[in-house]
């Protein structure tokens, strides 16, 4: 089938809607496969198509699963909106004649995820929610950013907005976006310490100025490298109230942001008591200052090595 009769026949599949969407997906997905050097003809094909069974009503979905002997689980079984994804893959394979795995692979992953995807697979998932077509929603535009600066990156914070956005809608999450988060994530730390990180330094100074100006109390900043491969600095600080250590833990993140910085993660434990930004060779710790001892961090981390902040302040 030719890429025209493949477009005719998805158009009569799809509504306006979603066509006109698998054309968004299709120009975003080729841009981001020349710059990164995925082959841009399949990567163009499996975007065309990734959607080609969304219009299928939920449960003839199922049904059709079925009857493909298309693996479903429980999750899948109530979340019908995955379902697509999957069968969208035999759609491709046994109505338009696709035969090429990576193509069907990266439609049947298009939803999910999972772990060690390849580039393709990626650009995919990403061009998914990033096509110009999208409405707003918040992180959008850090995402179409960093898709075109650097792919594993922007899956991780794909992951993140995706987690976010399931949760949020009272969704259940699938253990196979769980654990592809995990994966990639891992696969970045890894990376980053591989990068010898003579400016691990400077990130933590930067971290600290920042906590300062911002009316943190109780800075401090360790040098944990010999003790620990979980990064080479830790800086930590208390603040008044759990709001502040939410507003702090932001005005951190937009901080390093325009220094083209971002972290591989950002949690929150205990309702704020605790928020941690983690920027690979650095942790940047915030504590409501009431609970700061209970979590007994700067006691665990006793040997390292203090850092002298007045100095980096007043520089
Ligand atoms: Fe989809
Ligand atoms: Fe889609």
């Amino acid at each position: 089938m030719t890429k025209e009769q493949m477009k005719e026949k998805l158009g009569k599949l799809l509504t306006d809607h979603r066509y006109t969407h698998s054309l968004g997906v299709v120009e975003t997905a080729v841009k981001m496969a020349k710059l990164f050097g995925a082959n841009t003809e399949k990567t163009e094909i499996a975007a065309l198509l990734h959607d080609c069974a969304k219009q299928i009503p939920h449960n003839e979905q199922l049904e059709l699963c079925r009857k493909f002997k298309i693996p479903l689980d429980e999750v899948k079984e109530k979340e019908l909106g995955l379902l697509h994804a999957e069968l969208g893959a035999y759609l491709a394979e046994h109505e338009f004649g696709i035969t090429d795995s990576e193509i069907l692979d990266a439609i049947r992953y298009h939803t999910l995820g999972r772990e060690n995807m390849t580039d393709m697979e990626k650009i995919l998932y990403l061009a998914d929610i990033i096509e110009p077509n999208r409405r707003d929603f918040e992180g959008l535009s850090d995402l179409r950013k960093l898709c075109f600066e650097n792919l594993d990156r922007a899956l991780l914070f794909g992951f993140g907005l995706t987690i976010a956005h399931t949760n949020r809608n009272g969704h259940i999450l699938h253990n196979q976006t769980i654990d592809a988060e995990k994966y990639i994530r891992e696969k970045l730390r890894k990376e980053e310490k591989l990068l010898d990180n003579e400016n691990s330094f400077d990130k933590a100074a930067l971290a600290v100025k920042v906590l300062d100006k911002k009316k943190a109390v109780e800075i401090s900043c360790i040098k944990v490298s010999d003790l620990t491969i979980l990064a080479d600095y830790f800086v930590i600080c208390s603040a008044g109230s759990t709001t502040l250590v939410k507003a702090l833990a932001d005005y951190v993140e937009d901080e390093f942001a325009k220094e083209g910085i971002h972290p591989i993660a950002k949690e929150g434990k205990g309702g704020n008591e605790w928020m941690l930004l983690d920027y690979g060779d650095l942790i940047v710790h915030i504590f409501y200052r009431e609970m700061r001892e209970f979590y007994g961090l700067d006691k665990l981390w006793n040997d390292a090595q203090n850092i002298d902040i007045n100095s980096i302040i007043e520089e």
